[in-house]
């Protein structure tokens, strides 16, 4: 995927010649647009059927070469420029300033400022990072950011500890030595080396530390130095560039705020009020490389998506995006079809279940895959799991295969192996989840950890000789 090698292309089984954009999910062969014709299913909408059986057919897959994020720069900053992304910028420039009003309340004010601020521009970033993780080249829409205080604060908390390593040494140098700290101040901190080093660490850390705040589900692991390092040691030439250009990116806008000063004093004359009036927009134009570098770093993820542990499912595409089913269908076979399926005409007992749980377990037991799959993501969409035993799992990850969601179905795959571990079923759990790891979603070290339990635990099941192809 790194190298973005191209996938090799499938031809259709029946003409040789041709691309195949679909496999039938029936009978297996891969489809070219004559062998493929579209149809509506009741329920499921727009389909695409094998003409040679009348099963629904799905579009061939294939990894997407994956831009390294150099390259990217130029379609960030457009989107960063772009007018809703300087929108967004502006809205967020004055919050920070309401933010910074705080300070003005006397006693605890600049306390509240300072989590406030921290809070609304970690909370942005980090936010900015996770969109370009998930492969995204646009700024997040704001109204998905956190809503609640608590949301704030825990990014406040992020981006603090994330930082320690910088601001800790720095205020421990001043307080141990004030009046050291004072001279340098006046004689030009840069050529203070305890402030260099610190300054030096800094860059070589803090873009991982920020990388760690925004993936990591504990706040106190963004101050956990190895686990910093983790990231850093996953791709470390790569991450050095990171570095270099979060440096370049900080240096510059450390530049440009005198230069911003200076024209709102130009452009204001003597009037505070105008002065007020800019302060938002300078807000803003500071805002836009450090949202650039955010989207940099994210983008550093989604890029490495493999070394990070993430299955690479986001970088998978059709095969052939704009390929239209060309084919006719014989009525006599979509008839047939419906037989064989009566589940295409969902049954209306099952719509009344009251709770998507109840309609998961449901679909399942009659083998409805559409009814299965909208349940599904319910349930996944309200943040729940489904709880189910371990047939009715293993039932849903070949329903979420079908269907395209190889996460999903290797989520699944591991909750039966997790529910019962001497269940007959595991070998055949473990090995699939490793065969979708491995040859769907490109992630062959997680399918190669699935191989090894599995070849560990069962070393005489037929399935631990065939995961031998996983380990290699
Ligand atoms: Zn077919
Ligand atoms: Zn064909």
């Amino acid at each position: 995927m790194k190298n973005g090698a191209a996938s090799p292309v499938i031809k259709c089984s029946t003409h040789k010649n041709a691309r195949a954009a679909w496999e039938c999910g029936k009978c297996g062969k891969a489809l070219c647009t004559a062998c493929a014709a579209p149809d509506h299913v009741e329920k499921m909408g727009d389909v695409i059927r094998c003409i040679h059986c009348g099963g629904i057919a799905k579009a061939i897959m294939v990894e997407r070469p994956v831009d390294p994020w150099w390259r990217k720069i130029p379609a960030f900053f457009g989107a960063i420029l772009s007018l809703g992304g300087i929108g967004k910028l502006f809205v967020v420039a004055v919050m920070l300033l309401i933010a910074g009003f705080m300070a003005i309340v006397p006693f605890l004010g600049f306390i509240f400022a300072w989590i406030f601020y921290l809070g609304i521009l970690g909370s942005f970033l980090i936010f900015v990072l996770q969109g370009s993780t998930d492969g995204k080249e646009k700024l997040p829409s704001l109204s998905d950011m956190g809503h609640e205080l608590s949301d704030l604060l825990a990014a406040a908390l992020r981006m603090t500890l994330a930082s320690a390593i910088v601001w800790i040494p720095f205020l421990i140098y001043i307080f141990s030595s004030p009046s050291g700290f004072i001279a340098s101040a006046k004689s030009g901190l840069w050529k203070d080396p305890v402030i260099l080093s610190i300054v030096i660490v800094g860059i070589m850390y803090l873009p991982a530390a920020f990388i760690l705040a925004a993936l990591t589900d504990s706040a106190l692991n963004a101050a956990n130095p190895v686990a910093v390092f983790g990231i850093i040691m996953r791709a470390p030439g790569e991450y050095l560039g990171i570095a270099i250009f979060t440096a370049v990116v900080f240096f510059g806008n450390a530049a440009l705020e005198p230069v911003l000063l200076k024209i709102s004093i130009k452009v204001a004359g003597h009037s505070g009020f105008i002065m007020l009036l800019l302060a938002p927009v300078m807000s803003t134009i500071k805002l836009i490389l450090p949202t650039l570098d955010f989207m940099v770093l994210g983008w550093f993820i989604h890029q490495n998506a493999e070394l990070f542990d993430l299955p690479g499912g986001g970088n998978l595409v059709a095969a052939m995006p704009r390929a239209r089913p060309m084919g006719q269908l014989s009525q006599q076979l979509v008839q047939k079809e419906l037989q064989v399926q009566p589940s295409f005409e969902p049954p209306a007992a099952l719509e009344l279940e009251s709770t998507p749980e109840e309609a998961l377990s449901g679909s399942l037991k009659m083998g409805n895959d559409s009814i299965a799959l909208e349940s599904y993501r319910k349930i996944i969409a309200a943040g729940r799991v489904p709880e189910l035993d371990t047939d009715q799992e293993m039932d849903l990850a070949q329903v979420l295969e079908r269907a395209g969601d190889l996460k999903g179905a290797v989520h699944s795959y591991r909750r039966a192996v997790k529910k019962n571990m001497q269940d007959t079923r595991t070998p055949d759990a473990l090995f699939n989840a490793a065969r979708i790891l491995h040859d769907g979603l490109g992630a062959k070290e997680d399918a190669k950890k699935l191989a090894k339990f599995l070849v560990d635990k069962f070393p005489g099941h037929e399935l631990s000789q065939q995961a031998q192809r996983f380990l290699a």
